[in-house]
């Protein structure tokens, strides 16, 4: 209790969920208002949402957000730098700060991967090239061309910081 969930805990996302994935939760959120789907489906959304006290509309605020690139990662700002100041969200403080270098790149799938530190699931930390470009964000501060994203344990919830340095790739000619 008194913990406001954020728009990821009210979709039951991750920051790491891709928006195509986004869209599909949404969906399947959404079919709780339209009765013409299979009652299974309809079933499960509400009980997603009586289970977690989430209304409809903290369902499309939170996907209205997640689902923009730009809003997300505005967002994304915003829980790092509250989660710095009053430790409300669960990735405050309390939060581990890690490396990329921890993380295992599997070429195959051009997956950054990482096992859980706390629940040991294999794998359950995972991020690509395109998801590090979209929503990381610079820390300012620290050292330079140090980027930081937000990363959640598939299998327990686990939050994370991945720190991480810009390839020369990321880089663009401006200045
Ligand atoms: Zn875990």
């Amino acid at each position: 209790m008194g913990h406001k969930k954020t728009h990821y805990e009210i979709l039951n996302v991750t920051p790491s969920t891709s928006p195509g994935d986004m869209k599909k939760v949404y969906k399947e959120l959404l079919l709780s208002t339209h009765p013409d789907k299979t009652e299974q489906n309809l079933q499960n959304a509400r009980d997603y949402m009586e289970k977690n006290d989430i209304s409809i509309d903290e369902i499309t605020k939170a996907y209205k957000v997640l689902s923009d690139i730009k809003l997300r990662k505005q967002y994304d700002e915003h829980l790092l730098q509250d989660g710095k100041k009053n430790g409300v969200y669960k990735f405050g403080e309390g939060v581990d700060e890690v490396s990329l270098d921890t993380f295992e790149f599997l070429e195959d799938k051009e997956e950054y991967c990482k096992k859980c530190p706390r629940c040991q699931t294999d794998e359950s930390f995972k991020l690509t090239d395109d998801l590090l470009e979209e929503y990381a964000v610079e820390c300012e501060g620290r050292q330079d061309g140090m980027f930081q994203v937000l990363t959640q344990c598939t299998a327990c919830s686990l939050w994370l910081k991945v720190n991480f340095y810009a390839a020369d790739d990321y880089e663009q000619d401006e200045d």
